[in-house]
């Protein structure tokens, strides 16, 4: 028995329907999958449906970009509401600055000579997804400006890139309030990514997200090591913290990331999780 808490769709920039992902899951034998988009709950209805159909269990989820005291990182609320209005307004503000950032990294794109057009863009984002620099990059992948995505990143997207423009963001503690508002948890996600300030350590960090209100930490992730997810592992147990993990699945966009894969090819066991994000229950 096994779950997959971190997962994108094509309601943001991955490359999986909702319908498509829960199917995947589902072949997978997962029994238990969230869907986390950036900045948006619009793939959570489709995935719902599909997944009473398929036979998983469907989490509602959001992962959230944050900055700002005590420093900056994604914040994966599970559980939420997904039609809970004070998130939504709150996203739909992220979408709209999203929408906004693009044109303006468009524009940076014509002041570096090349050429790329917002319906360039708008072709390479599917219908009604919260569009993100990876749409960006298949723009200019579909235009033969580069020969990859990753070429895209490399060359004008990556932060500090030439085409860089940072997006809107919430403070960790604004972020954390509102996925608690919207009857979620609030984890940590991908510790092991941090960029952490000189001195400080993974625990101060912690401590201090704790002391917003962070609920758990994202302990089994894709990109940990087996010692990395040990120690945040101990360190939850250390702290009071819960415990998630999940793969962050892109499909096609982030190749080498499989569903339902974390730590050292290792899938999360179910009874890794707790009770309250394995029991957890939309009402029926
Ligand atoms: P955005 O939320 O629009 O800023 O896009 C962030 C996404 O872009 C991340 O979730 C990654 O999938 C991707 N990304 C960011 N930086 C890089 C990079 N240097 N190389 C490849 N992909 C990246
Ligand atoms: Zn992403
Ligand atoms: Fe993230
Ligand atoms: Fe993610």
């Amino acid at each position: 028995m096994y779950a997959d808490l971190h997962a994108h769709t094509t309601a943001s920039d991955g490359s999986a329907t909702p319908t498509e992902l829960v199917r995947q899951a589902a072949a997978l034998g997962l029994s238990l999958l969230a869907v986390t988009d950036h900045d948006t709950t619009g793939g959570v209805a489709e995935a719902m449906r599909a997944a009473r159909e398929a036979g998983v269990r469907l989490l509602p989820g959001v992962e959230l970009s944050a900055e700002g005291p005590p420093g900056k990182c994604h914040l994966l609320g599970l559980g939420i509401d997904p039609g809970h209005a004070g998130l939504n307004a709150k996203l739909e503000q992220l979408s709209a600055a999203r929408r906004a950032r693009a044109a303006r990294i468009v524009e940076r794109f014509q002041a570096l000579g090349v050429d790329l057009t917002l319906e360039d863009v708008d072709a390479a984002t599917p219908d009604g997804a919260n569009v993100g620099r990876p749409h960006l990059a298949k723009a200019l992948l579909q235009k033969g400006a580069v020969a990859t995505m990753q070429e895209a990143f490399d060359r004008y997207l990556a932060d500090g890139g030439p085409a860089y423009v940072p997006k809107m963001v919430l403070p960790p503690a604004e972020a954390i309030a509102l996925i608690h508002d919207a009857g979620g948890l609030a984890f940590l996600a991908h510790p092991g990514l941090l960029k952490l300030d000189a001195g400080e350590t993974p625990r101060d960090r912690l401590l201090a997200l704790r002391n917003l209100g962070l609920d758990g930490v994202e302990a089994y992730y894709s990109q940990h090591t087996l010692p990395q997810t040990d120690r945040y592992l101990d360190l939850a147990r250390d702290l009071g913290l819960l415990v998630t993990g999940g793969s962050d699945f892109h499909g096609a966009n982030k190749p080498g990331v499989p569903l339902g894969v974390v730590t050292n090819g290792h899938g999360v066991p179910l009874d890794a999780l707790p009770a309250i994000l394995r029991d957890w229950s939309a009402g029926g």
